[in-house]
């Protein structure tokens, strides 16, 4: 007898721990494996971008990493001199001034993983490990409620006998059988039947294989040392991020980490067409004694080395990620590239938080599965911009720089992208295209909200609480918990005209048939359950008091009807925090017409619409993909 369930993630990296947070948050039943027997603990991915903090921020977990991590506030690049000696050369901020509330930051993959795994735990979710699928089997029967299979192996967890400082044994330098060795089959065998199954089971992906489909792109020909260590050494900057290119003997970066760890990548060398790297022949000791040929002649001494590993650069990408939308890739699974930009465990997250609550929608039946086709639309191209630039990025990195007349790369060049792609690094810069969820810009929307980009996802304000007189981040309410939201302009709540407008459109989200508010809500939810109508006057907090706004802006929800105090905010200065910018930060005329803004569970805007024939558009936006309940 087969278990089933509506998702089954396979892989529990940080691609699968973030749907199954998602999932777990939004009463889905769902069940995540990992083949490993542990979890992982040191090394591997650790900088974190601001707009993975915005999105743990949303999941309620974000001060714990910024309680962990190390925060990076510069950049430091190093080149030689016309004489080949190594001087520093220029400083730029890390992140760019206004990118986001939050820093990148750097905190061990193992940590993030905890987070992620505590916050799935709330919903009642846990990995299952030492758990390898055999097969995949779909069932095209248009009754089959579960139709695809997995055959489960319960694996036999083996001792673990390796060193626990190498990360070797996860390196893309070994062959598949070096990798799967570890792996002991022989346990019991199960079948799960599931609505949905995803493969976040990382570069070498079981599940693409099933498919059928396949990584494509460049081979590597560079191959890089990677180190956590504390190390003693005269380099002035060992303690901000340093990105240096030697004459001669290659290049490195140093990434200062929490518990004054410091990560060092440094490059190795390169391969032939067709030539493998001796796996047995790495050792610390030689990645030590490479970094110190390139940071000659600062000295560097490394007695306490954490972790360790050997990896090669190639830039690939699997342009298709979902089989009948049933079943998908996510993360690493779909796309592989260099880890240097910090990039991949960031990228790798955002695939499934924009999967996790279409999938939760979709299970649940409240969507048409036609939702699902905006998942590959919108991630298959944000992986195609990575490769891109790892690519750009890479070549770069690992060219030997020109200095005075010799030919190579031009540092001006290098340093250029790197402050272009700041924005872009930083993960705040991704901006989907128009969709069945996602409506094109105009004119007349631009005029509405100038600096609210429909795309974009919905940046941040000090504003201030009606209820409470508490400053918070206005993005700090888009909580992920698959609720569409409607953020609501409403103007200055002094001029009559415009209360009397904004008293309007309440009453019409409320009561009119067509609003998808009353249409899809379940008659039995809270008002507030599938669309939470958010308010934001120009007007100060005295001008209006709280229980003057109709119930849509302050909803009374729960068995007993408890009132809402959340949802109403007013952009004043606020007593402490300062506050009273987020009209014209949003490009909003203060005592213009007002307009509202669509929000999607994920945090992208879907759309900006003016007061009049709000309603009506909304309609015909949802009309397009929700499901009506019976
Ligand atoms: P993975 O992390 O690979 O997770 C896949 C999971 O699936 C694993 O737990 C694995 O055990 C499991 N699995 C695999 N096959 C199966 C199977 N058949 N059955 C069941 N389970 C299976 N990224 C950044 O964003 N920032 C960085 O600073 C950064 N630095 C890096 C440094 C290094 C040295 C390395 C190696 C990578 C770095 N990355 C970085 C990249 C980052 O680690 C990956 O992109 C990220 O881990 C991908 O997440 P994922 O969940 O897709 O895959």
């Amino acid at each position: 007898m087969a278990d089933e369930c509506d998702v089954l993630i396979i892989g529990a990296g940080p691609a699968g721990l973030m749907l199954g947070c998602w999932l777990a948050r939004t009463g889905v039943k769902a069940r995540i494996i990992d083949q490993r027997a542990t979890k992982i603990t040191r090394g591997h991915a650790d900088g974190v971008q601001c707009r993975t903090i915005e999105i743990f921020q949303s999941f309620g977990m974000a001060e714990r990493i910024q309680r962990g991590a190390n925060e990076l506030s510069e950049v430091v690049f190093y080149n030689p001199d016309e004489d080949g000696n190594l001087v520093p050369t220029s400083r730029i901020p890390d992140t760019e001034p206004d990118t986001s509330r939050f820093r990148h930051s750097v905190l061990n993959q193992g940590r993030i993983e905890d987070f992620l795994i505590d916050c799935m735990k709330t919903g009642g979710l846990a990995v299952e490990r030492s758990m390898s699928p055999l097969s995949l089997e779909y069932n095209d029967s248009p009754t089959e409620s579960h139709p695809v299979t997995v055959k489960i192996e319960h694996l036999v967890p083996v001792e673990d006998s390796s060193d626990p400082t190498s990360g070797l044994y996860r390196s893309n330098i070994l062959s598949d059988e070096e990798f799967n060795r570890s792996r002991l089959r022989g346990g019991k065998v199960e079948n799960i039947k599931a609505k949905y199954v995803v493969g976040c089971d990382g570069a070498r992906s079981w599940t693409r294989k099933q498919l059928g489909y396949s990584l494509e792109g460049d081979s590597a020909n560079i191959y890089w040392g990677v180190m956590d260590a504390r190390p003693i050494t005269n380099l002035p900057d060992i303690r901000v991020k340093v990105v240096l290119h030697s004459a001669n003997a290659g290049s490195l970066m140093i990434v200062p980490r929490e518990r004054n760890l410091v990560r060092f990548y440094i490059q190795l060398g390169t391969l032939q067409p067709g030539e493998k790297i001796d796996v047995s022949a790495q050792s610390p000791e030689k990645i030590i004694e490479s970094a110190r040929k390139i940071l000659a002649p600062y000295t560097l001494e490394c007695p306490e080395v954490e972790w360790w590993s050997v990896y090669e650069i190639g830039q690939r990408i699997c342009k298709t990620v979902s089989f009948k939308n049933r079943v998908f890739l996510a993360g690493d699974a779909f796309h592989t590239h260099s880890p240097k930009g910090g990039q991949g465990m960031n990228v790798s997250m955002m695939d499934s938080y924009n999967l996790g609550w279409k999938l939760a929608a979709c299970a649940k039946g409240l969507t048409s599965p036609s939702i699902l086709d905006t998942y590959g639309q919108e991630r298959v191209e944000v992986a195609r911009q990575l490769i891109e630039f790892d690519h750009k990025f890479s070549r770069l990195f690992s060219g030997k720089p020109a200095v005075a007349e010799s030919e190579g790369v031009s540092m001006e060049e290098f340093q250029a992208l790197w402050v272009r792609m700041g924005k872009w690094t930083s993960g705040t810069a991704v901006k989907y295209d128009p969709s069945l969820i996602m409506t094109a810009s105009s004119p007349t929307k631009t005029a509405l909200a100038q600096n609210v980009i429909i795309g974009s996802h919905f940046e941040s304000q000090m504003v201030v609480c009606y209820a409470d007189a508490h400053a918070t981040q206005f993005a700090d309410r888009l909580v992920s918990n698959g609720r569409w939201r409607l953020i609501v302009f409403a103007g200055n709540m002094e001029d009559e005209n415009q209360r009397q407008r904004f008293n309007h459109l309440c009453n019409q989200l409320m009561h009119a048939d067509e609003s998808p508010i009353k249409k899809y809500t379940p008659p039995s939810a809270d008002l507030n359950s599938f669309i939470e109508v958010l308010t934001l006057t120009s007007s100060p907090r005295r001008v209006l008091s709280y229980s003057a706004f109709p119930e849509l802006a302050r909803p009374f929800v729960g068995k007993f009807r408890y009132p809402t105090y959340d949802q109403i905010f007013s952009d004043e200065v606020s007593y402490l925090d300062g506050g009273g910018m987020a009209y014209s930060g949003y490009g909003v005329d203060p005592d213009g017409p007002g307009c509202v803004v669509l929000v999607r569970p994920d945090q992208f805007i879907a759309d900006v619409l003016g007061f009049e024939q709000c309603v009506e558009n909304l309609a015909v936006f949802f009309d397009g993909f929700m499901i009506k309940a019976n």
